[in-house]
This record gives C-alpha cells, structure tokens and sequence, in this order.
C-alpha cells in the first residue's frame, strides 16, 4: 500500500512521556501520524490534514479533551471521524459521559497498548476498512488488497496502481459523494504537488475499467458540482 492511503492517526496527548509511547506504537504499526498537545492544536490539525482516526486524552490544558470531542462531533465535516477517549477515570459515570459527547470508544489508564492498537484498529475497520482487512465488495465487484486483484461480474479487471488506490478510496465507502479535492488529499497524499485535472483523469479512467458492457453504465458515478461517488445508482 502506498504510503498517501495509510490511515492517518491523530494523537492528542499533552503529556511527553505518554505521547512518546503512543507515538512509537501507532508508528509501529505502519500508521502514518500527527500529534498535538492540546485541544485547540488538535481543531486545527483535524480540520487541516482529516485524520482517519483520532486518539484523545481526556485531560488537556485548556480546552479538554470531552470538549474537542464534542466539538468535532458537532461538524458535519469530522462527525464520522472515530474518537477514543484515553482516560485516567474508571468511574462509570465518567466514562458514560464520555460516550454521550459522542467518542467512540475510550480505553482507562494505564491501558495495555495491545489493547489500545486493537481499539484503534476496530475503529479502523469501520471508517478505513482497506486499512485493516484483505478484502472489499460491493455488488458484484470485488477487490483483493493483498493479491492486487479487481473482479466484476466474474471478469478480471486490470488497473493502473493509481486507478487501484481510487478504486480503494471508493470501495471503503459505498455511496460517499467524494469532492475531487477530497480524492487528491486520500490518493495522492496531503502534500502531492497535483492538480485537479489529474484527478479527473484517472477516474475517467476507472470509470472505463468499471465499465460493465451489457448495462452501458459505469459504477462511478460523477456528481454534479460536488465530485464523484461508486454506486449502482447511475
Ligand atoms: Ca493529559
């Protein structure tokens, strides 16, 4: 996998030590990461760089850890980013409030980081399952990320390494209107010096690979003013 479609981990961790820690961890696992001290560096950065995942500590300088979980969980832009919640607190009422301010999941300290890893990762499968598993489907399309294999309707289809990280981008969200802007920052990475007409090229060119010939019509689908989407809508 190229290194653009790794996810990318945010850590919120004020303390160094821990931060280290995690840091080396997530590193480990072959994440692609960034880090922030306290909440308001952690707005910025979410709305900047759209970490896959997010991990943040309850405790932080300034704004806390709970309000910058309900802030982004409050934005139609970072609503669906993942959130877990690292907290000193093994009390239940602390923990329920943390999941009513919309954190997905949270591990008490001191946690294993075994645990923590496997957390971050079944939180993975739900927003970037080609992150975590082998395989992705839909319909009668089917992609193998270990084999580099795309099938439809039983045929074989060949395609460029980029139209294949598009194809991944597409098939881990059924139904997502994607903007172009959006594809670039996922396919090409953050910083590719890539204009958009680039990506209009090679969805244009996925589009002809998912070609199904008896139906005349492509599974991508480019939606007006906004960008593009896969679905069997069009
Ligand atoms: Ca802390």
């Amino acid at each position: 996998m190229s290194k653009a479609t790794q996810p990318l981990v945010l850590i919120v961790e004020d303390e160094p030590d821990q931060l280290e820690v995690l840091s080396y961890n997530i590193s480990s696992e072959g994440f692609r990461l960034v880090t922030a001290k306290d909440g308001d560096e952690a707005l910025l950065i979410v709305e900047e760089q759209r970490p896959d995942v997010i991990i943040l500590d309850w405790m932080l300088p300034n704004v806390s850890g709970i309000e910058v979980c309900r802030q982004l969980k409050s934005r139609s832009t970072t609503r669906s980013t993942p959130i877990l919640m690292l907290t000193a607190r093994g009390d239940e009422t602390d923990r329920v409030r943390g999941l009513e301010t919309g954190a997905d999941d949270y591990v008490v300290k001191p946690y294993s980081v075994n645990e923590l890893v496997a957390r971050v990762r079944g939180l993975l499968r739900r927003s970037r399952p080609a992150s975590v598993d082998q395989t992705l489907s839909y319909g009668e399309l089917h992609m193998d990320l270990v084999q580099h294999k795309v099938v439809l309707a039983g045929t074989r289809v060949k395609l460029g390494p980029t139209e294949f990280r598009l194809l991944t981008t597409f098939l881990e969200n059924p139904g997502r209107v994607w903007e172009r802007e959006q594809l670039l920052d996922r396919v090409w990475g953050h910083d590719a010096d890539v204009d958009l007409r680039t990506v209009d090229v090679h969805v244009g060119r996925l589009r002809k690979a998912l070609q199904v010939p008896e139906q005349r019509s492509s599974l991508i689908r480019t939606v007006r003013g906004v960008g593009y989407s896969l679905d069997s809508e069009g």
